[in-house]
C-alpha cells in the first residue's frame, strides 16, 4: 500500500477550490482504480490543503470538505505567511510515501499526476516536475525580466535553476526529507529543489490560465522574490562590490601617478561633482548589498517559526466527536 500526499497551498481560493476538489478526486479515484486493477499498486491519497491566512471563505470550504471526506486534511495559518511557508508546512505535515505539490487554481493540471507517478515509481527519477515552455498570456516586459533572472542567477550561482521550472512537483519521501533537513527561514523553493539534487524529470507544458479568482503576484512581488533567490543562492553580489572597489582604487592610483608624472591635474567642478556622485553611489550600492546578507543573517538568527498554525482538521473532527449524544 502506498500513500500519496497531495499538498495544495491556498490563499483566497474560494472560487477555485470546489473545481479543484472535483478535478483532483476524479484523477486520483481513476488512478487508484487503474493501478489496483492492473495489480501495480494499492494507492491511497491524502489531500492536504494549507490555508495561508485567506480573507475569503477558503477556510469554511476546507472545513466542509474535511467533514465530508476523511482523506481531506487542512492546516490553517494564523495569518498570510506566503506560498513558500505554505509549501513547507505541507511537506512537514505530510505523511505520504510520495508528495505532490500543486496550485489550487488548476494552473497545474492534476491529470499529469499519473504520468509523474509513473516516472518516479520506475525508480529512474526521484522527482517529476513541470516546466513551462511558453510564456503565453504573460506580458512582454514580465517575460523579459523572467528570462533575464534565470540567465543572471545561473551565471552567478552554483545551483542551477531550470528556466520555467514550476513548483508542481511529485517527489519521493527521501527527497522530501532532504528538503525538510534544510533549516533556512528565507526559503526560495526553486533553488532548494535544485540544491538537494536527486534526479528530476521535467515534463514540458504550455502555460495554463487560472480556473477562477486572481493571482496575488505582481511585478514588484516577483522582482523582490527573484532578488530573494539571488541573495539566498549566491554570494556573487558581494564579489561584485569587492571588484568595483578594486577597480576604483586602481583608477585613483592611475590618476595620482598621472598627476605626479605629467604634473597636470583634472580640473573643473563638473568633473569633481560627477566623481563624488559616482563614488558615493557605488559605496551606497555596496553597503546595500552587504546589508542584504546581514539582514538575511538577522532573520535567520532570530529563529522565528516560518509559519504559525491556528487550526487543523483535527480541530473540527475532535469537536464533532466531543458533541454529547442526542445534541446533534
Ligand atoms: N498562494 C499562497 N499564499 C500566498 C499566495 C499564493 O498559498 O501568499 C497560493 C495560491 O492560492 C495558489 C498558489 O499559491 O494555489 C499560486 O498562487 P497564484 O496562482 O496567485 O500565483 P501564480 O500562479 O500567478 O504564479
Ligand atoms: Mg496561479
Amino acid at each position: 500500500m502506498e500513500l500519496i500526499s497531495v499538498i495544495v497551498p491556498c490563499y483566497n481560493e474560494q472560487e477555485s477550490l470546489p473545481l479543484f476538489y472535483r478535478e483532483i478526486t476524479a484523477v486520483t479515484d481513476g488512478m487508484k482504480q487503474k493501478y489496483y486493477n492492473d495489480n501495480i499498486a494499492e494507492l491511497n491519497f491524502e489531500f492536504l490543503f494549507i490555508n495561508d491566512g485567506s480573507k475569503d471563505d477558503t477556510l469554511k470550504i476546507l472545513r466542509e470538505l474535511a467533514a465530508d471526506d476523511r482523506r481531506v486534511r487542512y492546516v490553517s495559518f494564523s495569518r498570510n505567511f506566503g506560498k513558500e511557508a505554505a509549501m513547507l508546512a505541507g511537506l512537514e505535515q505530510s505523511r505520504g510515501d510520495y508528495c505532490v505539490i500543486l496550485d489550487a487554481d488548476l494552473q497545474h493540471p492534476p491529470k499529469l499526476i499519473p504520468q509523474m507517478y509513473d516516472y518516479v515509481r520506475s525508480g529512474e527519477y526521484d522527482c517529476a516536475a513541470t516546466r513551462r515552455i511558453s510564456r503565453k498570456g504573460e506580458s512582454k516586459v514580465l517575460s523579459f525580466f523572467a528570462r533575464s533572472f534565470y540567465k543572471i542567477i545561473n551565471s552567478i550561482s552554483q545551483t542551477h535553476i531550470v528556466d520555467g521550472a514550476q513548483d508542481f512537483r511529485f517527489m519521493t519521501r527521501q527527497m522530501v526529507n532532504a528538503i525538510l533537513d534544510m533549516p533556512e527561514r528565507n526559503r526560495f523553493s526553486k533553488g532548494i529543489f535544485s540544491w538537494v539534487g536527486f534526479d528530476t524529470k521535467f515534463i514540458e507544458v504550455e502555460n495554463t490560465e487560472r480556473a477562477a479568482g486572481k493571482t496575488t503576484w505582481n511585478f514588484r512581488k516577483l522582482f523582490l522574490y527573484s532578488l530573494e533567490g539571488i541573495f539566498a543562492f549566491s554570494t556573487a553580489p558581494l564579489w561584485l562590490s569587492l571588484i568595483m572597489g578594486i577597480i576604483f582604487c586602481l583608477l585613483a592610483l592611475a590618476m595620482v601617478i598621472k598627476t605626479l608624472i605629467f604634473g597636470e591635474a583634472m580640473s573643473g567642478e563638473p568633473v569633481i561633482i560627477s566623481l563624488i556622485c559616482l563614488i558615493g553611489g557605488i559605496q551606497l550600492f555596496c553597503m546595500g548589498v552587504t546589508g542584504q546578507y546581514i539582514s538575511k543573517m538577522y532573520t535567520e538568527s532570530k529563529g522565528r517559526p516560518v509559519y504559525i498554525i491556528k487550526e487543523t482538521e483535527d480541530t473540527i473532527r475532535n469537536k464533532k466527536r466531543n458533541i454529547p449524544k442526542g445534541l446533534n
